[in-house]
């Protein structure tokens, strides 16, 4: 019993008021927070309360947060047998949170077929093995030698795409969800990336972005990133933000951002910014290719 803040990302906020009235019937206070909440990054504490953060894994260690992640029971040998036949020898096995628990019988099934499967380890910012986050496909990466292809088990493209981007290897998308199985191609991530970058040629003023979100806050690297700029003669400005959106981005007169938040405002959604948005990682890349130095 105690007092408890409620906190969902959008997809199963539909879950929220059956979930406080269970809690509430077992003589908890509850508050639902009622803003938008993107992952485990993103955890919301109120004084006198104990957050109880639903649908993602762990990431953090604070204080009054239990992370509650939202499993889905469904049977993946259906759909791992419609993807059999486009898995060469060896497969790399990845999920995300809801079915990186069945992720073993994945792999008995297809040791029985023949195949040699390895689930991918465990990842820096992920909670077990066969996870991995829209920011962290570091499990992927860390097999990538030993496979011939990653099968991913899971929704959406964003997951299968980063897997395919930073392995370089093929990757076979099977969705238990819609029994869709597909080849996963990364050309779309990698025009992007380059046309991102083209678009900050010439840039000579910049913005590092930090989110104050707690598992998004890189305040340090900011730091490090602006240090090498201004010592490479561009003037930059730390910029830090709770959530961004292009909105707030409008009025700072520099010629580019890097983004240290969340990974996938710069993948998914650099279009909607007024100026080119860079990943950290592609800073130096772009200096050395693109900004002509002032
Ligand atoms: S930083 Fe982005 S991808 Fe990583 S957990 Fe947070 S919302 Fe998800």
């Amino acid at each position: 019993m105690g007092k408890i803040l409620l906190q969902l990302p959008e997809g199963l906020k539909t879950r929220a008021i059956k979930l406080a009235k269970e809690l509430k019937s077992k003589g908890n206070e509850v508050v639902i927070w009622g803003e938008r909440c993107y992952g485990a990054c993103d955890v919301k504490t109120l004084p006198g309360y104990r957050t109880l953060h639903y649908g993602h894994s762990k990431m953090l260690d604070i204080p009054n947060v239990e992370y509650e992640p939202w499993r889905i029971n469904k049977d993946l040998v259906p759909v791992v047998t419609k993807a059999l036949p486009m898995l060469p020898k060896k497969v790399g096995l990845a999920s995300t949170i809801q079915h990186s628990h069945k992720l073993g019988e994945v792999k008995d099934f297809l040791e029985s077929h023949g195949k040699t499967a390895i689930i991918i380890p465990k990842g820096a910012r992920c909670s077990e093995e066969g996870q991995v986050l829209g920011c962290d496909v570091s499990g992927a990466v860390a097999i990538k030698d030993d496979v011939d292809v990653f099968l991913f088990i899971g929704t959406g493209l964003f997951h299968p795409m980063g897997i395919a981007y930073y392995t370089g290897k093929e990757v076979v998308r099977a969705d238990p969800i819609t029994q869709e199985v597909e080849d996963v191609d990364a050309t779309k991530w990698i025009k992007a990336r380059a046309l991102r970058q083209s678009k900050a040629m010439g840039a000579k003023s910049f913005g590092v972005v930090v989110s104050l979100k707690p598992g998004q806050n890189q305040m340090e690297s900011a730091g490090k990133i602006c240090e090498k700029l201004e010592s490479s003669g561009y003037p930059a400005y730390i910029i830090a933000v709770d959530e961004l959106s292009p909105d707030k981005l409008l009025g700072f007169d520099v010629d580019a951002f890097i983004i240290t938040a969340c990974p996938r405002i710069v993948i998914d959604d650099w279009k909607n910014y007024d100026k080119p948005v860079l990943l950290p990682e592609e800073v130096e890349e772009v200096l050395n290719t693109y900004v002509h130095k002032m």
